[in-house]
């Protein structure tokens, strides 16, 4: 038996280098699979929580192995966009538009205690968490609305599950303020948004100012607070029918500004479809100019947006074919799940990529291909995720889906037949229903 060069914790990457040891056991073998842009099939060897060689017909002992009998081998997907603090609420009557949920959501908010609010959270979010992990999403990045009757008391929680979950799937914390209510109430928010940054409870900073008169005063406040803690900053940007893409425009001028380029996300932006063309092409280059990441949520906006038009409907959806032409770094992802902002859901990246694909008639195989990027790779680069991929030295966080490609795994819907978390086996096809234990 050949003895493979293992990179060990803390050393250096590649095997000519020094720091490498000769290991006879590694911890896990994936056989036979089929990886983006490879020809053939290859072995991957996985040690200690990172892929340490890529070969055919690899000669080497592992603790376990997978008979990949060719799937195709993935990064896990990433869902940059969620709200697990809602998920599987609901009211006693449907919601008809985004302002009708914003209420009843916030009526809900005054009816619990702390504790309560707590662990409802803490259960409802951990239905759809697994419901993520078997469909082979390991990042999620979910907005924490700071409630006026709650304080910090969604994200706390949302803390305390990110803990609970560190094997399983990683989160990534924003706090969304809510800047409805009065002036006081708005400072409130953000005494809670310091105190948030202060503990370390986040990744990121939310927030909707576009909704407000004083948007650009808000917008900055919020910049200024993320820009003091090194923190992204994470926006609902213009998601409405009406041409304003105003926030838009000043978030691309604040991000050169306080030079955070490549650390500020826009989500939904549907707004951009109802401005001009030359509105709406400057605007994009300044996003790609500036290193602002977009995520489009099609299928939460297909169901909230239009509300009040009579046929043809508009359809709520941004300029997805034209910022990914205009090389934006675009990403979709999931928003609302099982809530009054949308009644349905499945925690499903391919699906809400199959739907992506449909909407922005993004069909060809090289546009499946990218709309394929768009949940896997992008959102990884939006939310500064580093080793991700299936290359040498990467997180092995990775999936077998069953599908020779890509294109295919997407197009088909293919099951996921094994979940990959840190290194190790975490699911299986036939054990998904009992994945809390390990397989
Ligand atoms: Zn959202």
């Amino acid at each position: 038996m050949s003895k493979l060069y293992c990179r060990k914790q803390g050393l250096t990457l590649f095997p000519h280098f020094p720091n490498y040891v000769e290991v006879e056991t590694i911890d896990l073998l994936i056989k036979d699979v089929h990886l983006e842009g490879q020809p053939t099939r290859v072995d991957v060897a996985i040690d200690e929580g990172h892929i340490v060689c890529i070969d055919q017909n690899l000669d080497v002992s592992a603790e376990q192995v997978i008979e990949g009998q060719g799937k195709f081998l993935s990064p896990g997907f990433v869902d940059a966009h969620t709200h697990l603090d809602k998920t599987y609420w609901s009211s006693d009557t449907q919601a008809h538009e985004l302002h009708e949920a914003i209420a009843q959501y916030t009526a809900y908010c005054h009816q619990v205690t702390a504790e309560q609010f707590k662990e409802s959270i803490l259960e409802r979010s951990a239905k759809v968490l697994d419901q993520a992990l078997r469909a082979g999403t390991l990042i999620i990045s979910s907005h924490v609305n700071l409630e006026h009757a709650q304080g910090l008391a969604g994200v706390e929680a949302m803390v305390e599950q990110k803990t609970r979950y560190q094997n399983r799937v990683d989160i990534h914390v924003t706090a969304m303020p809510n800047f409805f209510g009065s002036q006081e109430q708005i400072d409130r928010q953000f005494a809670w948004l310091e105190e948030a940054c202060q503990k370390n409870y986040l990744q990121g900073i939310g927030g909707a100012p576009y909704h407000f008169e004083n948007a650009a005063v808000l917008t900055r406040k919020l910049f200024d607070l993320a820009s003091r803690y090194g923190l992204k900053i994470d926006l609902h940007v213009d998601e409405r029918d009406d041409p304003n893409i105003d926030n838009l425009e000043l978030i691309v001028d604040l991000t050169k500004e306080y030079g955070m380029g490549g650390r500020v996300i826009c989500s939904h932006i549907t707004a951009l479809s109802a401005v001009d063309d030359s509105r709406a092409y400057k605007v994009m280059e300044g996003l790609h100019r500036e290193n602002i990441h977009v995520i489009t949520l099609p299928s939460c906006n297909l169901y909230l947006m239009g509300r009040k038009d009579k046929e043809p409907i508009r359809r709520g959806i941004t300029r997805i074919k034209e910022l990914s032409e205009q090389g934006v770094n675009l990403s979709y992802a999931s928003d609302n799940i099982r809530d009054p902002f949308r009644p349905i859901g499945n925690a499903n990246m391919l699906e809400e990529g199959l739907l992506t694909a449909q909407v922005s008639r993004m069909l060809s195989d090289q546009e499946l291909h990218e709309v394929y990027r768009m949940g896997t790779f992008h959102p990884a680069q939006a939310l500064g995720i580093k080793d991700y991929g299936v290359e040498i030295g990467s997180k092995a966080d990775v999936i077998l889906l069953e599908a020779s490609h890509d294109v295919e795994a997407l197009v088909n819907q293919a099951a996921v037949t094994h979940v990959v978390k840190n290194g190790k086996l975490l699911l299986t096809k036939e054990c998904s229903t009992q994945f809390m234990d390990p397989c």
